[in-house]
């Protein structure tokens, strides 16, 4: 009788010490009384962001928007005397990797303003109410510190539209967002909060989400043009060892198409190639290869073709290369 007894008591303890975990702050892994504590990052003036504008290349428009918004939450008076109200909300839309998460860095890093991250899926748990209890948690934290700026990345991940169907609805998700929305209208312009939100879907985002009064401003990033990518191709370049006689406007005109993401990609693949082969520098072979890889993927060295499909491959491939060239050729009048 007495086994199961104390099989029984052991559980529960075991179970006990689990949740209970070591109690950490707001988001540490505090078990499960902690579990409606939002798991927002926050960056104060004594933690240290070392990312800054100098770091996000091209991009000009929306730094200055965003510096803007920096300038509505400690500058007010400058903009409410004419009658202006503050917009409580600016939504950064563009493409995977254009960016966008790392303009909001960059905006914690130079805001001089309490700056709460969190990503959209961090509200998003097991069990019902969560997400709702670390919106309303967020919030309060937030109202603590104003003025400040809330940045929620991926908001999808709650914003999407409110299901029409009953049957196909997520009520989490849902009470999630009905919670947003509700303490978005629940902050006056004046209470010194600005939410930043980042997605590539603002498609789907529910209406309501969007509306005047909640996110006011959609601030667009593109894909870079030439110089834009030339930029980022210098940002990304300082810290690699490379040649003098590096084409950095061919290397841009090499990669129409590529976000930041990629020229990041391609600049660490080039240096990684180069290590391979054992040089001390950075060649530009390595960044056509890096390119090629980045665009193609892996060299399929073992792969058997028959000579017809290779013919009909090469006059292909040879159709590319002759367009690539005239395009980065310039425009003769
Ligand atoms: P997303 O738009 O998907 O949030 P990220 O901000 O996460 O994209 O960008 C991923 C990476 O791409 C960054 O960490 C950075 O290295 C690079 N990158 C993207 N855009 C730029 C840019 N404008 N200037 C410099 N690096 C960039």
């Amino acid at each position: 009788m007495l086994l199961p007894l104390i099989l029984i008591i052991g559980l529960w303890i075991l179970l006990m010490r689990k949740m209970g975990g070591p109690a950490g702050g707001s988001g540490g892994p505090g078990g499960i009384f902690n579990i409606g504590k939002s798991k927002a990052t926050l960056f104060d003036k004594g933690t240290r962001v070392n990312i800054t504008f100098n770091d996000v290349a091209g991009l000009d428009e929306a730094k200055v928007e965003v510096m803007e918004i920096v300038d509505f939450l400690k500058n007010p008076k400058k903009y409410t005397s004419l009658g202006g109200k503050i917009p409580k909300g600016a939504l950064l839309v563009g493409p995977p990797g254009t960016g966008k998460t790392l303009l909001a860095k960059a905006m914690a890093g130079e805001a001089q303003v309490p700056f709460f991250s969190m990503s959209g899926s961090d509200f998003v748990e097991l069990f019902v109410g969560v997400g709702a209890s670390r919106v309303r948690d967020l919030f309060k934290q937030a109202r603590e510190k104003a003025p400040c700026i809330i940045f929620i990345d991926e908001i999808d991940a709650i914003g999407r539209a409110r299901g029409k169907n009953v049957m196909m609805s997520n009520d989490e998700r849902e009470n999630t967002l009905n919670q947003l929305l509700v303490e978005m209208d629940g902050f006056g312009t004046d209470s010194g909060i600005i939410i930043l939100a980042a997605t590539n879907r603002p498609d789907v985002l529910d209406s309501a989400l969007l509306r005047p009064g909640r996110f006011d401003r959609q601030i667009s990033i593109d894909k870079p043009d030439l110089n834009g990518r030339e930029h980022i191709f210098e940002v990304h370049l300082k810290p690699i060892k490379k040649s003098a006689n590096l084409d950095i406007k061919k290397l841009a005109s090499m990669t129409p198409g590529f976000a930041g993401a990629d020229i990041a990609n391609v600049c660490n693949e080039a240096a990684l190639i180069a290590a391979r082969k054992g040089k001390t520098e950075v060649e530009m072979d390595d960044f056509n290869d890096a390119i090629d890889r980045v665009i193609g993927g892996l060299e399929k060295k073992n792969k058997i073709i028959s000579p017809e499909e290779k013919e009909i491959i090469a006059y292909h491939e040879a159709g590319h290369a002759i367009c690539g060239w005239y395009r980065s050729m310039p425009i003769r009048s």
